[in-house]
């Protein structure tokens, strides 16, 4: 629990074996550091045949990075939500040929099976191209009312999550709201007021959208065709975005565990790669978080 209360960035480290451990970073000796320092000492022991065994997932440092905006270019972070499930999978692979940047903000229970959690595994081994976030660990239920009405319920269930899913940074997306909550800023309906004010106490961030690409009831099927979303987006970058030059866009894994669909995804992928002044880039890069 104590990913809560860092104030600065933190350092995390992928073991071989895919565990994310949280390292440093505050002035508090923790005793989850404790345990970590603990956990890091152990990988050191390793056997040389485990070692052997691991050597195609070697042992890294995720460490933010600050970039610099070049300000003749827009910058597009596409980001995916309510992952791992179906989808997960189509949609990293089509950020990686295509070489893009992405972030994926995850639902902790999904996480929870050795499927969800090899996919999670996957995903957090990615950084700096894919960026793993935190989008709640029971996904409020589907009961938004009820679980932004009970803040410290929700609050707690995003700190589960954090910890679950061994989230590197704290960003958060709200299930089923777009709200914002960044350095000198709380931008948020009445509704999730509370909460936004316990996460932006305890240093998360939290992550709205510019344009969603929304999805049929039921089947979670994309609506929109790929040169319409692409239309959108150029739209909002256009007339108006949470931050200028600067544009968020709302998918769902989901829509493109199909091929068919999956083909929709590049092609709108393809057709904003045609733009020379978009850059893709990672939530950890917006403008203005806490970090
Ligand atoms: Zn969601």
């Amino acid at each position: 629990m104590k990913l809560r209360h860092p104030k600065k960035s933190s350092i995390i480290v992928a073991t071989a074996w895919g565990v994310l451990l949280c390292m440093a970073c505050n002035n508090n000796t923790s005793n989850q550091q404790q345990k970590n320092s603990a956990v890091i000492t152990k990988a050191s022991g390793l056997q040389k045949n485990t070692i052997t065994a691991l050597q195609d997932t070697p042992t890294r440092a995720i460490v933010y990075q600050p970039i610099t905006y070049d300000t003749t270019k827009q910058y597009i972070y596409l980001t995916f939500d309510d992952g791992p499930q179906g989808g997960t999978k189509q949609c990293l692979e089509l950020c990686k040929k295509l070489g893009i940047k992405a972030t994926f903000f995850m639902v902790g229970r999904h996480g929870n099976d050795k499927h969800g959690k090899e996919q999670v595994k996957i995903i957090s081994s990615q950084y700096p191209q894919i960026l793993l976030a935190n989008h709640s660990y029971t996904h409020a239920n589907e009961k938004y009312q009820f679980f932004y009405q009970h803040p410290l319920m929700a609050e707690e269930d995003f700190y589960k999550a954090q910890d679950s899913l061994s989230v590197p940074f704290k960003i958060i997306r709200l299930p089923g709201n777009s709200a914002w909550v960044r350095k000198n800023e709380i931008k948020c309906s009445g509704l999730v007021r509370s909460v936004c004010n316990k996460l932006d106490s305890a240093g998360y961030n939290v992550m709205g959208w510019d344009v969603e690409w929304r999805f049929t009831r039921g089947k979670s099927f994309p609506v929109e065709r790929p040169a319409v979303m692409a239309t959108h987006v150029d739209t909002a970058l256009h007339r108006h975005t949470h931050t200028p030059n600067h544009v968020v866009i709302l998918t769902h894994d989901r829509m493109f565990r199909l091929p068919n669909y999956a083909d929709s995804l590049q092609k709108f992928i393809m057709i904003l790669k045609q733009n020379p002044k978009y850059v893709f880039e990672t939530m950890d890069h917006y403008p203005g978080l806490k970090m």
